[in-house]
């Protein structure tokens, strides 16, 4: 897979480093824990999107675009880091944000990823929740265009074939990371979400014929249509790599039962494990994405889904500036 020949701007900080988990490890008594710390990948506190905006911008630059638009929820990772990253070259970025929670207090509607997309001089509106909000920014987009400008539109996530050469590159970077350490990765677990990540890593991890199997922990859709999402773009993505048929659908495999109540609302799950790992690594995951998709990973542990002599590597997506949106989640505990 030669991911030289598409355009790309360099702006995470890569390799991500892969780290062992020891008093993670330890504390579950069961498979040795690693974490590969996308979390870590710059631009205004990191995470996924950033190894995805490198291969989207680099569209965007080509097709000579002034103004980048995106969405997502209101407390978007994905938005914060592309304002981010449109600041650092010298675009305009406007945000759409769609309210999936109906909450309206001011950590969540003005603090954590709110106040950074201010800060990064994005220019935001705010939605009702829209089952078809990319098709709400095409009009946006249009709209733009009209009066001149040149709009390019990210689809939330970054989750088109292009971002998702991203997390293609993130396979082959792991894996030649556990080839130097000599590390025999037996299974991947993340948490997924809009399906980029998990269809790049699918694609990526097939292309090469790692034979490691990847575990997608859902935050939102249930196990069928994300699966279906993630099969889709894994096997554009394949194409676009110059692997078609690379991708089989038993190499996508997402658990979905770590949702709670719904997207962005924490479950008593991720909340220990945001503490578990915040208290025993010195790690902050977050509580839409990271925390639920370590809560399905220790959950699984406990359920004797794995061997301990097995070697199991999280990718931590990022995204703990969200925090200070939940606060109230998080009341310190009687001492
Ligand atoms: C967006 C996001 C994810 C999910 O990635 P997808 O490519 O949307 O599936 C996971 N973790 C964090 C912190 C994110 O912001």
């Amino acid at each position: 897979m030669n991911l030289g020949r598409f355009p790309r701007i360099r702006l995470a900080h890569l390799p991500t480093p892969l780290e062992h988990l020891p008093n993670l490890s330890r504390a579950l008594d069961g498979p040795e824990i690693w974490i590969k710390r996308d979390d870590c990948t710059g631009m205004s506190s990191g995470g996924n999107k950033t190894r995805k905006l490198e291969f989207l911008l680099a569209e965007a630059r080509a097709q000579g675009a002034d103004l980048i638009l995106t969405q997502g929820a209101t407390q978007s990772n994905h938005a914060r880091q592309t304002a981010a990253c449109a600041a650092r070259l010298g675009l305009a970025c406007h945000l759409l944000l769609e309210d999936r929670t109906g909450r309206t207090d001011a950590d969540y509607t003005a603090n954590g990823n709110v106040l950074l997309d201010h800060l990064h001089g994005a220019t935001i509106e705010h939605h009702a929740a829209n089952p078809d909000m990319n098709g709400v920014m095409a009009g946006v987009a249009a709209r733009f265009a009209a009066e001149g400008r040149r709009p390019y539109a990210i689809p939330g996530g970054g989750s088109n074939p292009i971002g998702a050469l991203g997390y293609v590159n993130a396979a082959i970077e792991l894996v030649a990371q556990a080839n130097d350490l000599g590390l025999r990765i037996d299974h991947v677990v993340h948490a997924t979400g809009s399906a980029g990540t998990q269809a790049g890593l699918v694609a990526g991890l097939a292309g090469i014929r790692s034979g490691v199997p990847l575990l997608g922990i859902g935050v939102r859709a249930p196990r069928d249509r994300q699966e279906e999402n993630v099969f889709r773009l894994a096997t554009q993505t394949a194409e676009l790599c110059g692997c078609p048929g690379a991708v089989a659908r038993g190499d996508v495999v997402a658990n979905c039962d770590y949702v709670g109540a719904g997207y962005g609302i924490s479950t008593p799950g991720s909340v220990e494990a945001i503490r578990m790992l915040a208290r025993l690594e010195g790690i902050l995951l977050d509580p839409v994405y990271s925390g639920k998709g370590m809560a399905g990973l220790i959950d699984l542990i406990r359920r004797g889904r794995f061997r301990r002599d097995e070697n199991v590597v999280f990718i931590h997506t990022g995204g703990s500036v969200g925090l200070f949106a939940y606060a109230g989640d998080f009341a310190p505990e009687p001492a």
